[in-house]
């Protein structure tokens, strides 16, 4: 069991971030922000998948209009993304986002800050210090050699510093960057400074491959030592991938119940006698949307498949001609081999209706 850091607990809208509240999962929409119709629908879309807060692009003034009704319409918190212009974040904020993102590196002067954050603070609005390491601030990349742990931290630190200043504690922290070790070395130096409630990713991670195993990797070391209190998987990828992406990692740490089947499949080997990709991408494929937290195991043999299985809660393992289908590790039908997959998923949606 992972011993988390008791941090601060703060609210966006009805969700709660922090303290003992369960790693909050966020994505952001890819869609033009003033299109009202594809973001509204990529946000439901996020929100069926388990994204808990969705962040939108708010790059312009006459995205603001748009922000106003998707704001009003969305099944999820909204938080607007600002960068270099405070006056959206105001524009924002009066649109009725449940959250701001600034990015301390552009958002301008003390007096700006100053002002957006009397506008958070009247609004109850939480305010993310959204640190990255592409837009830090100029003197601290030349006072650090460049966007170090160090600096990234140093920015946080100041703009927090700024923000309870103005007498305003309801922040979360991200401190972004591409690189793994700079991630994990900044987020481990943060949380020894601060309780306030962060919000872990890996930026600009990359392709549905790279950026997941990236994010994986920095995102388990972190959240398995306790660090974390929001997350988001960036992809170049569609959004749903993401969200997916991250109740992976959270499960495999058992920071968060399942939402859905997962699927324990073997690496096959010399004794695999049928073709086991295809039959996990057909198992996938005819389960997708189901919404059952269950483990499914499909294994390449009858011989060690069951054993090996032995966690799942339903599964199949077999060859040529015959298969068999297993319940928690115990075999409990042989049937013939081209009838499994439709079995499996039989008893799968008979599980379902029995829930
Ligand atoms: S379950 Fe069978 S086919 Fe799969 S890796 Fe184990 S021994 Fe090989």
């Amino acid at each position: 069991m992972i011993d988390r850091k008791k941090t601060k607990v703060i609210s966006l809208g009805d969700i709660k971030i922090g303290g003992n509240e369960p790693i909050r999962v966020q994505s952001m929409t890819k869609t033009d922000t003033k299109n009202v119709r594809a973001t509204l629908s990529q946000i439901r879309e996020l929100v069926d998948a388990g994204c808990e807060i969705v962040r939108v692009a708010v790059k312009d003034h006459d995205s603001l209009d748009s922000l106003k009704q998707i704001v009003r319409k969305a099944e999820s918190p909204i938080v607007a993304d600002i960068h270099f212009n405070y006056r959206l974040a105001l524009g924002a904020i009066s649109a009725g986002v449940k959250g701001l993102r600034i990015n301390p590196g552009n958002i301008g002067s003390e007096e700006k800050i100053k002002e957006v954050v009397a506008c958070a603070k009247d609004n109850c609005v939480p305010i993310r210090v959204g640190v990255n390491a592409g837009s830090l601030e100029k003197h601290l990349e030349t006072k650090y050699g460049g966007p170090t742990p160090q600096a990234l931290v140093e920015s946080a630190l100041h703009h927090v510093g700024l923000i309870e200043k103005y007498g305003y504690d309801q922040i979360k922290i991200s401190i972004k960057a591409s690189d793994v070790s700079t991630v994990v070395k900044g987020y481990r130096l943060l949380s020894h400074r601060l309780d306030y409630p962060l919000h872990l990713g890996v930026t600009e991670a990359g392709t549905m491959q790279a950026g997941s195993v990236k994010s994986s990797v920095a995102l388990g070391i972190l959240l398995s030592q306790g660090i974390g209190d929001t997350i988001r998987v960036s992809l170049t990828e569609s959004p749903l991938e993401e969200v997916k992406v991250a109740y992976m990692i959270l499960n495999s740490l058992k920071l968060r119940e399942p939402m859905d089947i997962e699927i324990i499949s073997c690496p096959t080997c010399g004794r695999c006698e049928w073709n086991l990709t295809e039959m996990v991408n057909e198992v996938e494929a005819k389960l997708v949307g189901i919404n059952l937290p269950l483990k499914i195991a499909i294994m390449g043999c009858g011989v060690n498949g069951p054993g090996e299985a032995k966690q799942a809660d339903i599964g199949i393992a077999g060859g040529k001609n015959k298969a068999l289908i297993f319940k928690k590790g115990k075999i409990i039908a042989k049937v013939p081999s081209e009838q499994v997959v439709d079995i499996l998923v039989d008893e799968v949606y008979k599980l379902k209706r029995e829930q």
